[in-house]
Parts: structure tokens; sequence; C-alpha cells
């Protein structure tokens, strides 16, 4: 479902991805961990095609990501570490504008805005503005937008950050409700403990260079490259 092979990307200066290879199977949860500056954003904006790596290959759900990056957004959901919202905008428009900008039409916006939101536990938000949520109801819509097409593949960048420890576990078994549903997710932390009760899989970044790559729940471990 992803796979990623000598993936290298530097910032002036600084190489952030050096020889970065793995292969991620489709309907698991890779928690991604590393300490501050390993790359995890870094490589997780080069998997969103928002980033053009110095070399490598990423291919996702069969797109190649470097050279259809574009084509490769209706496959992917991205959420940012630092997200915003239009906070003037109610939940369903913001998650409205989000599916009519994914190329949905008027018809399947409002069944895919009415399905996300009961996923997400948003449905009597709807009519309230971004701009007066709570910290975890704001981070709710941001993953809303960023499943609001069905992608085969979400990558979520430090989503449990600045949640209270009811929202995390919500938002854990949100991510087991959408794997269920044979969604990919790769998730980014700082702190493994946060991810390992629903995580299938990890992928330790150091420096840069992946480190380890295994099946978590006592299933044997992976080679780090594909
Ligand atoms: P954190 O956990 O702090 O978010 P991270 O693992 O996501 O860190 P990245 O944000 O990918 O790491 O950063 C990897 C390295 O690249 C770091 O050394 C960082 O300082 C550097 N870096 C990131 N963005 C830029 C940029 N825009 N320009 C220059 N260097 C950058």
């Amino acid at each position: 479902m992803i796979e990623v092979a000598g993936l290298l990307y530097e910032y002036p200066g600084l190489r952030a991805l050096d020889d970065v290879g793995f292969r991620i199977e489709r309907g698991t949860i890779t928690a991604l961990v590393g300490p501050n500056g390993a790359g995890k954003t870094t490589l997780l904006r080069c998997l969103a095609g928002m980033e053009r790596p110095l070399a490598g290959s990423i291919r996702v759900n069969g797109i190649d990501v470097v050279d259809e990056p574009r084509a490769s957004h209706r496959h992917v959901g991205y959420l940012s570490d630092f997200f915003g919202l239009y906070g003037e905008l109610t939940v369903h428009q913001c998650l409205s504008y989000v599916a009519a900008a994914n190329g949905l039409d008027a018809r399947a916006q409002a069944h895919a805005v009415g399905e996300t939101a009961a996923e997400l536990g948003l449905t009597d938000r709807l009519a309230q503005r971004a701009g007066e949520l709570s910290r975890g109801l704001r981070q709710r819509v941001a993953i809303a937008q960023a499943i609001i097409h069905s992608p085969a593949v979400v990558l979520l960048d430090e989503p449990a950050s600045g949640l209270d420890p009811e929202a995390r576990f919500a938002l854990g078994e949100l991510f087991v409700a959408l794997r269920r549903r044979g969604l990919t997710l790769l998730v980014s932390s700082h702190i493994l403990a946060e991810l390992e009760a629903y995580s299938t899989h990890m992928l330790i970044l150091q420096g840069g260079r992946l480190v380890e790559h295994r099946a978590l729940a006592g299933t044997a471990a992976m080679p780090a490259q594909a």
C-alpha cells in the first residue's frame, strides 16, 4: 500500500531523510516514532506529495507520488502537525469545502459530510463555527477533513498532541474503526506508548535514518529496508 525506497531529502546544509525505505501493507496502523528533528514530518510531507525528495521512490496505492503528486492526493488523507481551520465557517461548511476541493460532486459531498461527521462524533456540531470549538473538537474536524474523500491511506502528524486522555482514547478507537474499514494509517508521535495500544507496526526514525521497522504485539520483526 505504501512503498518507499532510497528516499533522500535535504534542507540547505542538512540531510533530513537518508536512504529511507520500507513497505507498509494495507489495513495496518503504523506508529512513526522518533525524537524531535528525526525527520517524521519531512517523511510524512514527502508521502503526502507535498515535498519532492532529492532521490528515491514513493508509491502509495499504486501511484508514483514523486511523479504524480496531484493524482496521489485522491488516495491520501493528510493531517499536518500544525493545521488551521477556517474559524468563521461552520463545521458543515468546513467539511463541504474540503469535499468539494477534493472533487466530490454536490450529492457525494452531502453524503460524505453526513457519514464523516457521524464517524467522528461531530453530527451535533455541524452548525457550530470551527473557531468556537475546543482543541479536541477542532482536532476531530481536522481529521474529518483529512478523510472526507475516503482515501486509502491516512497520514497523521502528531494527532494526539494537546488532547486530554479521554480524547486520546477516542482517537485510538477512531483509528481502529478506520483500520477495520480497510484504511492504512501512518501516525507520528514522539512517544510510542501513546500509539502502542492500537498500532500494528512501528517505524523508528533517528537523525533521518530508519533504525527499526517491526510488527508490534509479538509478531516477527521485519527488515528496515523493503
Ligand atoms: P518534531 O518531532 O520536532 O516535529 P520531526 O521528527 O518531525 O521533528 P522534521 O520536522 O522532519 O522532524 O525535521 C527534520 C530535520 O529537518 C530537523 O533537523 C529540522 O530542524 C530540519 N528542518 C525541518 N524543516 C526545515 C526547514 N523548513 N528548513 C530547514 N530545516 C528544516
